[in-house]
């Protein structure tokens, strides 16, 4: 297991979120106006129960999600308002992490490696799969990171979980991205396994400097790896703190 040391008063904010809505089309109002700031290098993790809107926050963030209504400002760009131009630029930047994986069961370990290099690349040279040297070295010097150098040229399918997951980390590091959005990384996991995903985000966060917003179902691996926590009920921030602060009662409002 990783030390684990927190992060406090560090660096310029590199992400805000203000009043951020989403309503969806049948109506479901999944936020409804959340505001946070997120500092360059810190790992906040997003506790709330499921339905809450953890995960429309994090796909509103990139944009996988229109929000209804708000803003995210992120490394000085207006996301809510950036062109297709601009977002590709701002989605490159932000490599996520997937509950299940979303790996292309049929490619290989590298393949799905490689395929976080697509955002750099022109569509020609992306549908045909033609990555450079470059590409291929810095792929494979991320699955030595991840511990899945000797299984590059498997297909991800025959893996296990957690290294599928390994697997998805090392998709989101070939972004060479400045956040990483990580939405229920360890939510398909045994406890086990669950840490040391964990141990593998918070490591290669610090060591890289990478700015990580990770939602967690479960709070005590929030309280242990997240610099700053927050809680989201029925799409409404309810807590922002850290570990240490996040009384019991403040956990069962959350819950609740
Ligand atoms: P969490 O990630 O905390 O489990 P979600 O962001 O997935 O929460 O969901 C928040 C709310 O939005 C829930 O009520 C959920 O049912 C609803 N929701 C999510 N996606 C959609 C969608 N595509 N259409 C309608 N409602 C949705």
């Amino acid at each position: 297991m990783s030390e684990i040391v927190k992060a406090d008063g560090i660096a310029q904010p590199i992400l805000t979120v203000s009043a951020l809505k989403k309503t969806y089309k049948d109506g479901t109002v999944a936020l409804r106006g959340v505001d946070f700031t997120v500092k360059a290098g810190e790992i906040v993790g997003i506790i709330g129960s499921s339905g809450a809107g953890k995960s429309t926050l994090m796909r509103c963030i990139n944009r996988l999600i229109e929000p209804s209504d708000g803003y995210v400002y992120f490394d000085g760009i207006d996301v809510t308002k950036s062109n297709k131009h601009q977002l590709r630029y701002v989605r490159r930047q932000m490599g996520m992490i997937f509950q299940s994986f979303n790996l292309i069961a049929r490619s290989t370990v590298l393949g799905n490696v490689l395929n976080g290099r697509l955002g750099y690349m022109d569509s020609v040279r992306g549908a045909l799969g033609i990555f450079s040297k470059q590409d291929i070295e810095d792929a494979m010097s991320i699955l030595e990171r991840v511990g899945l150098v000797n299984q590059a040229h498997k297909r991800a399918d025959e893996l296990s979980g957690g290294q599928q997951q390994r697997v998805g980390i090392a998709r989101a590091l070939a972004q060479k991205p400045k956040l990483i959005l990580a939405d229920e990384p360890i939510a398909s996991l045994d406890p086990v396994t669950s840490e040391n995903i964990m141990d593998y985000i918070y490591r290669i966060c610090k060591e890289d400097g990478i700015t990580c917003l990770i939602n967690l179902h479960q709070v005590e691996f929030a309280k242990r790896y997240a610099d700053r926590i927050i809680g989201i009920r029925a799409g409404r921030r309810v807590f922002e703190g850290r570990a240490q602060d996040l009384a019991q009662d403040v956990v069962q409002e959350i819950y609740a």
